[in-house]
């Protein structure tokens, strides 16, 4: 796969001129994420505290007459060209079935796209690393669509459709945070979001002082998709046991730490300390919230080593590369807090660091992460940027 990021715009608008021989009519694009804090929470009805990345995924379009989608993959190299009513499962091209998905999701919930389009996709969210390209990808084929056929659907009702596209499509049980953020975030702001009432807040960021440094583990998320489920079914075994004790337990989101510990002995390991990470991680969103309302990046950072230790020991949901990357974080001045961000078992961490500590953080990175592990990093020094758009 190849990746050129000194100008993603203007290249993906020559390449649809160059593929498709024309200018696109429609030109959008929609940001990856990173989680701040708030982690395995929103599957629980939690809460979760991510920002859009500066790192997008860029969809040039025109409409068809024929019936037929016909899409070029500029990461991929790659061009397909189906029937809009033929939507049966890639299994050799992956990518195509984020954009197969959105489209069976609208015509599911009859929103017309019966005529078809050309597409060119392309960006430069790091693909698998938990960054969230496969939001980032299904928000702006969904906003392409709502623009291209003039469906008028809300950015809301978008982010549930890509939800369902990833769910029931492509067969990826996520929660509701990675297209939420990719649709809704807003620039300099952290997205607050209540994952039970999908309540959010646009939460100042000021970044003057720290950066958001992300690092790329380049570890395969081997074990990741196994130990998801499992921590999913392992949290709804939990609230199964606390709903015979307390009969207004419907997700994890109704239990408050008190609660968990009077009926800690009711609870068998491992549920008892998987429920104990999702709860305390609700509290330390909450807290994290108020330190970013008052400027208090320190509070924020000392939460974000919180819920590291909590994923790694309570979660189990690190690894041996992850800790080594917040391991060496820590030990350099200046690095308010570093936790690992995402599903976890590879992927990336995200850290605060005060500005001026940013260069000697990247060099011992660099330095140390590839002996410990035998891994190349990637860092990527990100603003908090604004949702899918126009472009
Ligand atoms: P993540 O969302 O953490 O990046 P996922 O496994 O959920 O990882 O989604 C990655 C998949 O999304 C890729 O394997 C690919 O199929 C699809 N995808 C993401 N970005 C692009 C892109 N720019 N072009 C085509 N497909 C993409
Ligand atoms: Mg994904």
């Amino acid at each position: 796969m190849k990746e050129n990021r000194s100008d993603m715009k203007s290249i993906l608008r020559n390449t649809f001129c160059d593929i498709f021989e024309g200018q696109p009519c429609v030109f959008v694009s929609a940001p990856g994420r990173v989680n701040l804090i708030g982690e395995h929470t929103d599957y629980n009805d939690g809460f979760v505290l991510p920002m859009a990345i500066d790192r997008r995924i860029y969809v040039a379009s025109s409409p068809r007459t024929d019936g037929n989608m016909c899409i070029y993959s500029w990461n991929y190299e790659q061009k397909v060209e189906f029937s809009v009513k033929e939507l049966s499962i890639d299994t050799e091209r992956r990518w195509v079935n984020y954009v197969k998905g959105v489209l069976a999701t609208f015509t599911e919930e009859g929103f017309e796209t019966g005529l078809g389009a050309n597409l060119v996709i392309g960006g430069d969210v790091p693909l698998e690393s938990g960054l969230s390209s496969s939001a980032a990808l299904e928000m702006s084929v969904a906003f392409s669509f709502n623009q291209l056929f003039n469906l008028g659907i809300q950015v809301d009702k978008l982010v549930d459709l890509a939800q369902k596209a990833e769910n029931d499509f492509v067969g990826v049980p996520c929660g509701i945070m990675d297209q939420f953020t990719s649709g809704l975030a807003k620039k300099n702001h952290a997205l607050f979001l209540d994952c039970q009432s999908l309540q959010y807040e646009h939460i100042p960021l000021d970044l003057d002082r720290c950066n958001i440094v992300i690092c790329n583990s380049n570890k395969p998320r081997g074990l990741a998709n196994s130990a998801y489920h499992q921590r999913r079914a392992e949290c709804q075994e939990g609230v199964k046991i606390l709903n015979k004790y307390m009969p207004d337990v419907e997700t994890l989101r109704d239990v408050g730490i008190k609660d968990l510990m009077r009926q800690w002995e009711k609870l068998p390991h491992p549920i008892g300390v998987r429920c104990g990470h999702v709860v305390s991680e609700n509290q330390r969103v909450l807290n994290g919230v108020h330190a970013l309302k008052v400027g208090d990046m320190n509070k924020f950072g000392q939460l974000m080593n919180e819920s590291h230790e909590s994923l790694n020991h309570l979660y189990e949901v690190s690894c041996s590369e992850l800790d080594s990357l917040v391991t060496i974080a820590r030990n350099v001045s200046g690095v308010l807090g570093a936790r690992l961000t995402g599903a976890g078992f590879g992927g990336c961490t995200v850290n605060l660091v005060e500005k001026e500590s940013v260069p000697i953080f990247k060099q011992k990175i660099f330095d140390i992460y590839p002996k410990e592990t035998g891994l190349q990093p990637e860092i990527y020094v990100s603003q908090a940027v604004e949702g899918v758009k126009i472009e």
